[in-house]
């Protein structure tokens, strides 16, 4: 059976030092970037990560530079003895903690940009493409630094799993990416690190957000909305029983972004919206179908 101790390491030389160690007797190796605050959504990816490779790396690491407000950054929960602890608990063989300076050097001047649509919409739109400029180029210099086969991602920031898989891609990483399904809780709400911010009515009136995906899906599913336009007011309905309104409510090709035309194919519908001071962003897939459905009648 593979032996799974946890060893925390904090700096690149000893990481890559220790990948070839483990590569040289034969291991194969998952990556699960993090930023910490692991909750069940994390805890899935290191497992699933365990169940099929050796070797298991997670990282943890807030990355300042994805972050377009100071207070955002400053309040994101931080934790690491207990996330080591339930990382190890997962199946997580190395917890890789980089300080800031070792991830950015001084001289640090690089940047990995991702443009067009699929940086642009969305989250781009709300948060600037800069998030995703720091994401990218965080990612990158992760996967350089890890070397793993595979590296797992949530579907719950499905735009980002499509901007690594296209950065990926083109800057010829030699990585496979896996998009894992979001984890939720019992009552629909997708975890997040930031739901520990939510008081008890904040997190009441958020479970709105995942009510309100799920009441477009519904629209679109059961044939009640004949138009992206006619689901998109379903869910922002939902939404607006509940005194929210949102950054973004929109309907999507899952693949490019760009907004669904019309009520065909897989759809992705997406949300981001603050609740109770809390940045909370959700998304579910839907298939629609229903020329196919009516066909067959
Ligand atoms: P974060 O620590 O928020 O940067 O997230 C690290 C990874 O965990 C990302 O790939 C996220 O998409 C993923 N993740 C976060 N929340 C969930 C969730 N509820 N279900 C599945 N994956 C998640």
């Amino acid at each position: 059976m593979t032996e799974r101790i946890v060893q925390t390491i904090r700096t690149v030389p000893q990481m890559r030092g220790e990948i070839a160690a483990r590569r040289a007797a034969g291991a194969t190796v998952g990556f699960v970037p993090t930023m910490g605050a692991l909750h069940a959504g994390h805890l899935a990816l290191i497992e699933r990560a365990a169940s099929e490779h050796d070797v298991v790396v997670v990282s943890i690491f807030i990355n300042p530079a994805q972050f377009d407000r100071a207070d955002d950054l400053e309040r994101y929960p931080r934790d690491e003895a207990a996330d080591v602890k339930a990382a190890a608990a997962a199946g997580a063989t190395i917890c890789f903690t980089p300080n800031v300076t070792e991830i950015y050097p001084q001289d640090f001047a690089s940047s990995v940009q991702v443009r067009g649509t699929l940086t642009e919409t969305l989250e781009g739109q709300e948060r600037g493409v800069g998030h995703f400029d720091g994401m990218a180029t965080v990612v990158t210099i992760l996967l350089n630094i890890v070397g793993a086969d595979v590296a797992y991602f949530g579907a719950k920031d499905a735009q980002q799993a499509l901007v690594v898989r296209r950065f990926v891609t083109d800057l010829q990483i030699p990585v496979e990416i896996v998009t894992a399904e979001t984890v939720r809780d019992r009552d629909g709400l997708a975890l997040s690190s930031r739901n520990a911010r939510l008081s008890a009515g904040g997190r009441e009136q958020a479970l709105a957000i995942s009510a309100a995906l799920q009441a477009a899906a519904n629209a679109i599913s059961n044939g009640s909305a004949d138009s992206p336009e006619a689901a998109n007011a379903a869910g922002i309905e939902r939404l607006r029983a509940a005194g929210i309104a949102p950054e973004y409510f929109a309907i999507a090709d899952p693949s490019t972004l760009e907004p669904a035309r019309q009520l065909s194919g897989t759809l992705l519908i997406a949300c981001a919206a603050t609740v109770d001071g809390v940045r909370l962003i959700d998304n579910l897939t839907v298939s629609a179908n229903r020329e196919a459905a009516t066909a067959n009648c």
